[in-house]
């Protein structure tokens, strides 16, 4: 594993600020990598300081009284605990679809109020997905196999990171298994090509 999140997307992370489906992938990526906690607890503490930095809040008036009268209140009922499933084993139960030779994808988040949708894709090895470019970030984790497109090669393990700079052909390595990648992406695909363009509205990507 040679390719971490940036600094940016850990510091995002560590302050809560990234989507959902954005903050799974790097969740998963750092349950396989030794070297970026370190480098988690350093942004952690980042945020931290930057917060002890800020400039103390006006309260409004009258805030400190309603707390005290509050306290002599009964507690409300707790709310009922709601888990969000949180890790690719718990949220990977659909079912594969066919998207088109070679290319399977299970959409495991729809796009929510963020623009974010969180998808597993898998590729046979040898099969490059139909070129494209991006309308917003894309953030992807290998689980299995291996790809390559423009910037590079990605093993399991490994995180990529494109914007709306990146415009690719990602083509899964032929390391004798299906190439296996969890990708979270904000806005739409740009399809070049017939085949994008048929699969795009099937896939809604
Ligand atoms: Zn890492």
């Amino acid at each position: 594993m040679t390719r971490h999140p940036s600094e940016a997307t850990l510091l995002a992370y560590a302050a809560g600020t990234l989507p959902v489906p954005h903050g799974i992938v790097v969740r998963t990526h750092l349950a396989l990598c030794g070297d970026c906690g370190g480098n988690l607890a350093l942004a952690t503490a980042l945020g931290g300081a930057v917060l002890e930095e800020m400039p103390p809040a006006e309260l409004a008036p009258g805030a400190l009284a309603r707390v005290l009268a509050r306290l002599d209140q009964p507690a409300p009922p707790a709310p009922a605990p709601r888990r969000v499933p949180s890790t690719v084993a718990e949220l990977a139960t659909g079912r594969w679809w066919w998207i088109a030779p070679g290319m399977r994808l299970m959409p495991l988040l729809k796009r929510g109020r963020d623009d974010a949708r969180l998808d597993l894709i898998r590729v046979a090895p040898g099969m490059a997905l139909p070129g494209h470019g991006h309308t917003g970030t894309e953030l992807t984790c290998v689980l299995q196999g291996a790809f390559g497109d423009a910037t590079g090669t990605y093993h399991a393990g490994d995180i990529a990171e494109g914007d709306e700079e990146l415009d690719h052909q990602p083509t899964a390595l032929a390391v004798g298994q299906d190439c296996i990648c969890l990708i979270a992406t904000t806005g739409r695909l740009r399809a070049h090509g017939w085949l994008a363009r048929l699969v795009q509205p099937l896939v809604g990507v």
